[in-house]
């Protein structure tokens, strides 16, 4: 199938971009991954494509005052080869790999996946289990919107329709923090059929302020709060027990509710180990 009939216009700047949002019908194109394939089966049929690549200034990796910022137009082979990454924000060093492929990655983009929202998709719950934010611009100025409070629903976030995301922002990595990561997918690079992104403190043995996303498994990657009370009590199969109360998935394409839940539980078990493991 091919695409419906569209406009397409190159935007100069962040405020060149707002300004043609305000037509009727408009949609950003950033890496294009997601987007071309919605246009092509004609799951969306915008009027107007706003190409927002030419754009200088929305690309690239920075960390001061403790947080790492990256632009929305950083593409996901940059972050992936990032040293500042690495050392400052090693969980999304961990996910980038399992985000589709090689070729995938060249081109899409940070904010394209963030903006995008797709429920089994690695960065949003990345950036929710880091407890980050987003930056956005828009008709009505700046904002600052936290990661808790930016994904609404299936493929649903808090951005506007005049809005353009401009950065997601993440605390740096401390000595005490921790991470861990896994995902089940049918095969490498495929989306997820159920994953978990977590972060917490750890001293010793003694594990606090977990935060234990789940993505695959619900509209919105889903934070398991009394799986995260259990886990910084130490019993992890009372955590998995938990998950029961803090997950409610649907049978999709890929799996049935219950077996995302089962994996659900396999994928914490192995996370928990990760999270009381230092990383040099
Ligand atoms: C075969 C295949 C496999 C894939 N596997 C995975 C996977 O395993 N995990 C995964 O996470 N992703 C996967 N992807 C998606 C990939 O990561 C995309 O790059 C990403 O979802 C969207 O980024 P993009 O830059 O390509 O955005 P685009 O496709 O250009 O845009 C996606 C949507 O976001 C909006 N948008 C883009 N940038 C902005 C912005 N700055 N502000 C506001 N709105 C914006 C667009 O208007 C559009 O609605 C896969 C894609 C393909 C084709």
């Amino acid at each position: 199938m091919k695409p419906a009939p569209f406009a397409y216009a190159k935007a100069k700047s962040v405020e060149d971009a707002i300004k043609l949002l305000g037509q009727a019908d408009a949609r950003l194109l950033a890496g294009g991954q997601s987007l071309m394939a919605t246009l092509n089966m004609r799951l969306s049929a915008p009027k107007l494509l706003i190409d927002i690549n030419g754009i200088g200034g929305l690309s690239g990796i920075s960390v001061n005052n403790g947080y790492v910022e990256i632009g929305a137009l950083t593409r996901h082979v940059e972050a992936e080869r990032s040293t500042d990454i690495v050392r400052h924000a090693p969980l999304i060093a961990l996910a980038m790999p399992h985000i589709g492929h090689a070729a995938i990655r060249n081109r899409g983009t940070i904010g394209g996946s963030v903006a995008f929202a797709d429920p089994a998709a690695e960065l949003p719950a990345c950036l929710l289990g880091l407890g980050g934010e987003v930056e956005i611009a828009g008709g009505q100025g700046k904002r600052t919107v936290k990661a808790d409070d930016f994904f609404k629903g299936l493929f649903e976030t808090a951005l506007g329709a005049d809005e353009i995301l401009t950065a997601i922002r993440l605390p740096a990595a401390a000595k005490d923090s921790r991470i861990g990561f896994a995902e089940f997918a049918r095969r490498h690079g495929d989306y997820a059929i159920a994953g978990l992104a977590a972060t917490g403190k750890a001293d010793g043995n003694v594990l606090s302020e977990a935060r234990l996303v789940f993505f695959g498994v619900g509209a919105t990657p889903a934070r398991a709060k009394n799986a995260e009370s259990a886990l910084v009590n130490g019993d992890v199969e009372a955590a998995v027990q938990s998950l029961g109360s803090d997950l409610a998935p649907h049978d999709d394409v890929q799996a049935d509710a219950a077996t995302k839940m089962h994996l659900a539980g396999v994928l914490l078990r192995r996370v928990a180990k990760q999270l009381l493991e230092a990383r040099s």
